[in-house]
Protein backbone atom coordinates (compact mmCIF):
# COMPACT_ATOMS: atom_id res chain seq x y z
CA UNK A 1 0.00 0.00 0.00
CA UNK A 2 1.71 3.24 -0.83
CA UNK A 3 1.17 6.07 1.71
CA UNK A 4 -1.57 8.61 1.08
CA UNK A 5 1.01 12.13 1.64
CA UNK A 6 3.61 10.17 -0.52
CA UNK A 7 0.57 9.49 -3.66
CA UNK A 8 -0.68 13.47 -2.50
CA UNK A 9 2.82 14.54 -3.69
CA UNK A 10 3.18 12.17 -6.56
CA UNK A 11 0.07 13.59 -8.24
CA UNK A 12 2.02 17.25 -8.44
CA UNK A 13 3.94 15.89 -11.01
CA UNK A 14 3.57 16.16 -14.75
CA UNK A 15 2.65 12.45 -14.88
CA UNK A 16 -0.30 10.34 -15.22
CA UNK A 17 -0.64 7.29 -12.46
CA UNK A 18 -2.19 4.04 -12.60
CA UNK A 19 -3.35 2.55 -9.78
CA UNK A 20 -3.65 -1.14 -9.21
CA UNK A 21 -2.42 -1.94 -13.04
CA UNK A 22 -2.53 -5.29 -14.44
CA UNK A 23 0.96 -5.37 -15.50
CA UNK A 24 -0.66 -8.33 -17.84
CA UNK A 25 -1.56 -4.70 -19.98
CA UNK A 26 2.15 -3.91 -19.84
CA UNK A 27 4.10 -6.78 -20.66
CA UNK A 28 4.21 -8.55 -24.02
CA UNK A 29 4.00 -12.00 -22.34
CA UNK A 30 0.76 -10.46 -21.46
CA UNK A 31 1.48 -11.98 -17.91
CA UNK A 32 1.80 -10.18 -13.88
CA UNK A 33 -0.33 -9.83 -11.58
CA UNK A 34 -1.13 -5.57 -10.69
CA UNK A 35 1.38 -3.18 -10.04
CA UNK A 36 0.79 -0.74 -7.07
CA UNK A 37 1.45 1.97 -9.34
CA UNK A 38 2.44 2.70 -13.15
CA UNK A 39 3.36 6.20 -13.20
CA UNK A 40 3.89 8.14 -16.86
CA UNK A 41 6.49 10.37 -16.55
CA UNK A 42 6.53 13.06 -19.11
CA UNK A 43 9.50 15.47 -17.59
CA UNK A 44 13.11 15.31 -16.63
CA UNK A 45 11.85 17.42 -13.95
CA UNK A 46 8.95 15.28 -12.74
CA UNK A 47 11.50 12.13 -12.96
CA UNK A 48 13.77 13.47 -10.80
CA UNK A 49 11.44 14.93 -8.12
CA UNK A 50 9.42 11.28 -8.28
CA UNK A 51 12.70 9.68 -7.49
CA UNK A 52 13.79 11.96 -4.97
CA UNK A 53 10.16 11.30 -3.64
CA UNK A 54 10.74 7.39 -3.73
CA UNK A 55 13.66 7.79 -1.72
CA UNK A 56 12.24 10.30 0.55
CA UNK A 57 9.21 7.80 0.98
CA UNK A 58 11.59 4.75 0.95
CA UNK A 59 9.14 3.62 -1.84
CA UNK A 60 11.07 0.91 -4.34
CA UNK A 61 10.91 1.76 -7.81
CA UNK A 62 11.15 0.38 -10.62
CA UNK A 63 11.34 0.90 -14.77
CA UNK A 64 9.24 -0.30 -17.54
CA UNK A 65 10.28 0.09 -20.99
CA UNK A 66 8.19 -1.48 -23.25
CA UNK A 67 7.90 -4.91 -21.20
CA UNK A 68 9.01 -7.36 -23.85
CA UNK A 69 11.77 -8.67 -21.55
CA UNK A 70 9.85 -9.08 -18.52
CA UNK A 71 8.20 -11.69 -16.67
CA UNK A 72 5.97 -10.11 -13.74
CA UNK A 73 5.08 -12.68 -11.31
CA UNK A 74 1.25 -13.17 -10.31
CA UNK A 75 0.85 -11.43 -7.42
CA UNK A 76 2.24 -7.75 -8.89
CA UNK A 77 4.80 -5.69 -8.09
CA UNK A 78 4.95 -3.29 -5.13
CA UNK A 79 5.85 0.54 -5.70
CA UNK A 80 6.01 2.08 -8.34
CA UNK A 81 6.32 0.85 -12.04
CA UNK A 82 8.22 4.33 -13.78
CA UNK A 83 7.51 4.48 -17.46
CA UNK A 84 9.06 7.46 -19.67
CA UNK A 85 7.04 9.33 -22.12
CA UNK A 86 6.32 13.06 -23.44
CA UNK A 87 9.45 14.29 -23.82
CA UNK A 88 11.26 11.35 -23.81
CA UNK A 89 10.40 9.93 -26.86
CA UNK A 90 11.82 12.53 -28.38
CA UNK A 91 14.64 11.63 -31.23
CA UNK A 92 16.91 14.10 -32.62
CA UNK A 93 19.83 14.58 -35.24
CA UNK A 94 23.53 15.93 -33.83
CA UNK A 95 25.96 16.53 -36.36
CA UNK A 96 25.27 14.63 -38.95
CA UNK A 97 25.60 11.12 -38.64
CA UNK A 98 24.80 11.57 -34.33
CA UNK A 99 21.23 10.65 -33.27
CA UNK A 100 20.24 11.38 -30.07
CA UNK A 101 17.65 9.32 -28.59
CA UNK A 102 15.27 10.05 -25.41
CA UNK A 103 15.05 6.65 -23.92
CA UNK A 104 11.65 5.99 -23.84
CA UNK A 105 11.64 6.57 -27.66
CA UNK A 106 10.89 3.08 -29.48
CA UNK A 107 13.73 0.81 -31.46
CA UNK A 108 11.62 1.01 -34.02
CA UNK A 109 11.21 4.93 -33.87
CA UNK A 110 15.05 5.15 -33.51
CA UNK A 111 15.30 2.55 -36.92
CA UNK A 112 12.97 4.63 -39.06
CA UNK A 113 14.49 7.89 -38.31
CA UNK A 114 17.97 6.85 -39.03
CA UNK A 115 16.63 5.39 -41.99
CA UNK A 116 14.94 7.73 -43.50
CA UNK A 117 18.16 10.12 -43.06
CA UNK A 118 20.45 7.42 -44.70
CA UNK A 119 22.25 6.48 -41.62
CA UNK A 120 23.16 3.05 -40.82
CA UNK A 121 24.38 1.43 -37.95
CA UNK A 122 20.83 0.25 -35.77
CA UNK A 123 19.55 -2.32 -38.82
CA UNK A 124 20.00 -4.85 -36.51
CA UNK A 125 17.65 -3.28 -33.99
CA UNK A 126 14.39 -3.68 -36.63
CA UNK A 127 11.84 -5.80 -34.73
CA UNK A 128 13.55 -5.82 -31.30
CA UNK A 129 10.28 -5.13 -29.62
CA UNK A 130 11.39 -2.50 -27.02
CA UNK A 131 12.55 0.77 -25.86
CA UNK A 132 15.66 2.77 -26.62
CA UNK A 133 16.29 2.56 -22.57
CA UNK A 134 15.35 -1.07 -22.03
CA UNK A 135 17.61 -1.72 -25.29
CA UNK A 136 20.76 0.08 -23.60
CA UNK A 137 20.17 -1.45 -20.70
CA UNK A 138 20.25 -5.40 -21.56
CA UNK A 139 22.77 -4.21 -24.22
CA UNK A 140 20.18 -5.73 -26.93
CA UNK A 141 21.19 -7.65 -29.88
CA UNK A 142 20.39 -9.48 -32.88
CA UNK A 143 22.40 -10.53 -36.30
CA UNK A 144 25.45 -9.75 -35.40
CA UNK A 145 24.82 -6.16 -34.03
CA UNK A 146 24.29 -4.90 -30.72
CA UNK A 147 24.04 -1.37 -28.57
CA UNK A 148 27.38 -1.16 -28.03
CA UNK A 149 28.34 -0.82 -31.65
CA UNK A 150 26.52 2.09 -31.81
CA UNK A 151 25.84 3.73 -28.13
CA UNK A 152 28.33 6.75 -27.61
CA UNK A 153 27.15 8.18 -24.64
CA UNK A 154 24.47 7.68 -21.99
CA UNK A 155 22.89 9.95 -19.24
CA UNK A 156 20.87 8.69 -16.76
CA UNK A 157 19.05 10.04 -13.50
CA UNK A 158 20.21 8.26 -9.71
CA UNK A 159 18.00 7.53 -6.69
CA UNK A 160 18.92 10.62 -5.35
CA UNK A 161 17.78 12.85 -8.51
CA UNK A 162 21.54 13.45 -9.71
CA UNK A 163 22.42 13.21 -13.28
CA UNK A 164 25.40 11.61 -14.86
CA UNK A 165 27.05 11.28 -18.47
CA UNK A 166 28.45 7.55 -19.04
CA UNK A 167 30.48 7.28 -22.35
CA UNK A 168 33.16 4.90 -23.52
CA UNK A 169 34.35 1.90 -21.04
CA UNK A 170 32.05 3.64 -18.67
CA UNK A 171 29.15 1.88 -20.41
CA UNK A 172 30.91 -1.58 -19.12
CA UNK A 173 29.02 -3.24 -22.20
CA UNK A 174 28.99 -7.12 -22.67
CA UNK A 175 26.58 -9.78 -23.69
CA UNK A 176 23.47 -8.27 -22.17
CA UNK A 177 24.99 -6.76 -19.89
CA UNK A 178 25.63 -3.09 -19.51
CA UNK A 179 26.78 -0.43 -16.49
CA UNK A 180 23.52 0.22 -16.28
CA UNK A 181 21.87 -3.50 -15.41
CA UNK A 182 21.15 -4.04 -11.79
CA UNK A 183 21.30 -0.40 -10.36
CA UNK A 184 18.82 1.48 -9.63
CA UNK A 185 19.82 4.55 -12.58
CA UNK A 186 17.17 5.62 -15.10
CA UNK A 187 18.32 6.11 -18.16
CA UNK A 188 17.00 9.22 -19.82
CA UNK A 189 19.29 9.64 -22.93
CA UNK A 190 21.19 7.62 -25.10
CA UNK A 191 23.26 9.19 -28.28
CA UNK A 192 24.18 7.08 -31.33
CA UNK A 193 26.60 7.38 -33.64
CA UNK A 194 26.06 5.94 -37.07
CA UNK A 195 27.45 6.28 -40.50
CA UNK A 196 26.37 7.25 -43.66
CA UNK A 197 24.67 4.84 -46.04
CA UNK A 198 22.59 4.69 -48.84
CA UNK A 199 18.39 4.53 -47.78
CA UNK A 200 17.57 1.66 -50.11
CA UNK A 201 20.13 -0.45 -49.01
CA UNK A 202 19.59 0.28 -45.63
CA UNK A 203 15.77 -0.42 -46.09
CA UNK A 204 16.51 -3.56 -47.82
CA UNK A 205 18.39 -5.06 -44.83
CA UNK A 206 15.80 -4.20 -42.39
CA UNK A 207 13.45 -6.44 -44.51
CA UNK A 208 15.59 -8.78 -44.86
CA UNK A 209 16.26 -8.61 -40.95
CA UNK A 210 12.54 -8.65 -40.41
CA UNK A 211 11.54 -11.38 -42.75
CA UNK A 212 14.14 -13.86 -40.97
CA UNK A 213 12.75 -12.94 -37.96
CA UNK A 214 9.04 -13.98 -39.44
CA UNK A 215 10.46 -16.95 -40.52
CA UNK A 216 12.12 -18.17 -37.25
CA UNK A 217 10.11 -16.61 -34.48
CA UNK A 218 6.62 -16.97 -33.28
CA UNK A 219 5.92 -13.25 -33.08
CA UNK A 220 2.59 -13.41 -33.53
CA UNK A 221 2.19 -15.59 -29.73
CA UNK A 222 2.93 -13.60 -26.70
CA UNK A 223 6.57 -13.85 -25.66
CA UNK A 224 9.29 -12.08 -24.19
CA UNK A 225 11.69 -13.28 -26.63
CA UNK A 226 14.26 -15.47 -26.14
CA UNK A 227 13.93 -17.01 -22.64
CA UNK A 228 17.83 -18.11 -22.07
CA UNK A 229 21.14 -16.70 -22.61
CA UNK A 230 23.19 -18.27 -25.44
CA UNK A 231 25.53 -20.34 -23.50
CA UNK A 232 28.94 -20.37 -25.07
CA UNK A 233 29.78 -22.45 -27.71
CA UNK A 234 25.86 -23.77 -27.54
CA UNK A 235 22.83 -21.95 -28.64
CA UNK A 236 19.72 -22.49 -26.31
CA UNK A 237 17.11 -23.22 -28.89
CA UNK A 238 18.84 -25.96 -30.57
CA UNK A 239 19.73 -27.41 -27.02
CA UNK A 240 16.26 -27.37 -26.17
CA UNK A 241 15.23 -28.82 -29.30
CA UNK A 242 17.26 -31.78 -29.45
CA UNK A 243 16.05 -32.54 -25.96
CA UNK A 244 12.59 -33.23 -27.64
CA UNK A 245 11.26 -30.19 -25.71
CA UNK A 246 9.22 -28.28 -28.27
CA UNK A 247 5.69 -28.01 -27.52
CA UNK A 248 6.25 -29.42 -24.31
CA UNK A 249 3.68 -27.19 -21.93
CA UNK A 250 3.24 -26.03 -18.09
CA UNK A 251 -0.34 -25.10 -17.44
CA UNK A 252 -0.78 -22.35 -20.44
CA UNK A 253 2.98 -21.87 -21.43
CA UNK A 254 4.41 -24.11 -24.00
CA UNK A 255 7.89 -24.16 -25.83
CA UNK A 256 7.27 -22.74 -28.97
CA UNK A 257 6.88 -25.14 -31.48
CA UNK A 258 8.59 -22.79 -34.28
CA UNK A 259 11.39 -21.78 -32.29
CA UNK A 260 12.48 -23.88 -29.00
CA UNK A 261 14.19 -20.67 -27.44
CA UNK A 262 10.96 -18.92 -26.66
CA UNK A 263 8.20 -19.87 -24.37
CA UNK A 264 4.69 -18.79 -25.54
CA UNK A 265 1.91 -17.72 -23.76
CA UNK A 266 -1.16 -19.63 -25.40
CA UNK A 267 -3.54 -20.34 -22.87
CA UNK A 268 -3.93 -17.41 -20.09
CA UNK A 269 -0.52 -18.80 -18.72
CA UNK A 270 0.47 -17.49 -15.18
CA UNK A 271 4.22 -16.21 -14.32
CA UNK A 272 4.19 -19.40 -11.86
CA UNK A 273 3.90 -21.89 -14.95
CA UNK A 274 6.61 -19.72 -16.72
CA UNK A 275 8.90 -20.39 -13.85
CA UNK A 276 7.82 -24.23 -14.16
CA UNK A 277 8.58 -24.78 -17.63
CA UNK A 278 11.96 -22.81 -17.16
CA UNK A 279 13.09 -24.82 -14.28
CA UNK A 280 12.09 -28.21 -16.16
CA UNK A 281 13.88 -27.07 -19.64
CA UNK A 282 16.88 -26.25 -17.83
CA UNK A 283 16.95 -29.66 -15.81
CA UNK A 284 16.40 -31.61 -18.87
CA UNK A 285 18.53 -29.62 -20.74
CA UNK A 286 21.61 -29.81 -17.86
CA UNK A 287 20.92 -33.77 -17.83
CA UNK A 288 20.87 -34.41 -21.12
CA UNK A 289 23.51 -31.92 -22.33
CA UNK A 290 25.44 -30.99 -19.38
CA UNK A 291 24.57 -27.60 -19.81
CA UNK A 292 23.19 -25.04 -16.85
CA UNK A 293 20.69 -22.09 -18.90
CA UNK A 294 20.55 -18.97 -17.33
CA UNK A 295 18.02 -16.80 -17.87
CA UNK A 296 17.83 -13.90 -20.14
CA UNK A 297 14.53 -12.15 -19.31
CA UNK A 298 14.21 -10.68 -16.02
CA UNK A 299 11.88 -11.98 -13.65
CA UNK A 300 10.33 -8.85 -11.05
CA UNK A 301 7.85 -8.95 -8.66
CA UNK A 302 6.61 -10.62 -5.04
C1 LIG B 1 9.31 -11.21 -30.09
C2 LIG B 1 10.53 -10.70 -29.35
C3 LIG B 1 11.77 -10.67 -29.99
C4 LIG B 1 12.91 -10.23 -29.30
N1 LIG B 1 14.10 -10.21 -29.97
C5 LIG B 1 15.19 -9.76 -29.32
C6 LIG B 1 16.46 -9.73 -29.99
O1 LIG B 1 16.59 -10.08 -31.17
N2 LIG B 1 17.54 -9.28 -29.29
C7 LIG B 1 17.44 -8.86 -28.00
O2 LIG B 1 18.46 -8.46 -27.41
N3 LIG B 1 16.26 -8.88 -27.33
C8 LIG B 1 15.15 -9.32 -27.98
N4 LIG B 1 13.94 -9.34 -27.30
C9 LIG B 1 13.89 -8.93 -25.87
C10 LIG B 1 13.58 -7.43 -25.64
O3 LIG B 1 12.84 -6.89 -26.72
C11 LIG B 1 14.85 -6.62 -25.43
O4 LIG B 1 15.58 -7.07 -24.30
C12 LIG B 1 14.54 -5.11 -25.24
O5 LIG B 1 15.74 -4.41 -25.27
C13 LIG B 1 13.83 -4.80 -23.92
O6 LIG B 1 13.41 -3.46 -23.97
P1 LIG B 1 12.11 -2.95 -23.18
O7 LIG B 1 11.98 -1.49 -23.40
O8 LIG B 1 10.94 -3.76 -23.56
O9 LIG B 1 12.55 -3.23 -21.69
P2 LIG B 1 11.72 -3.92 -20.51
O10 LIG B 1 11.42 -5.33 -20.89
O11 LIG B 1 10.59 -3.08 -20.12
O12 LIG B 1 12.82 -3.91 -19.37
C14 LIG B 1 14.00 -4.68 -19.50
C15 LIG B 1 15.00 -4.19 -18.44
O13 LIG B 1 15.44 -2.89 -18.81
C16 LIG B 1 15.23 -1.98 -17.73
N5 LIG B 1 14.92 -0.67 -18.31
C17 LIG B 1 14.01 -0.38 -19.28
N6 LIG B 1 14.05 0.93 -19.58
C18 LIG B 1 14.98 1.49 -18.77
C19 LIG B 1 15.47 2.82 -18.56
N7 LIG B 1 15.01 3.87 -19.26
N8 LIG B 1 16.42 3.00 -17.62
C20 LIG B 1 16.91 1.98 -16.89
N9 LIG B 1 16.49 0.70 -17.03
C21 LIG B 1 15.54 0.47 -17.95
C22 LIG B 1 14.06 -2.56 -16.96
O14 LIG B 1 14.04 -2.08 -15.62
C23 LIG B 1 14.36 -4.05 -17.07
O15 LIG B 1 15.30 -4.46 -16.09
C24 LIG B 1 12.79 -9.79 -27.96
C25 LIG B 1 11.54 -9.80 -27.33
C26 LIG B 1 10.42 -10.25 -28.00
C27 LIG B 1 9.08 -10.24 -27.32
Amino acid sequence: MLDQKFIELLSENDAELFFDEPMSKRTTFRIGGNADCVCEVHTLTALRSIMKLCNEYDVPYYVLGLGSNLLVSDQGVRGLMIRLTGEFNDITLKNDNIVCCKAGATLAGLCVFARDRSLSGVEFAWGIPGSVGGAVYMNAGAYGGEMKDVVISVTCVDKNGCIRTYTGEELDFSYRHSAFSDTDSVITDVSFQLKKGDAAVIADRMQELMNRRKQKQPINHPSAGSVFKRPSGYYAAALIDECGLKGYTVGGANVSEKHAGFIVNDHNASAEDVKELIKYIQKVVKEKKGVQLTCEIRMIGE
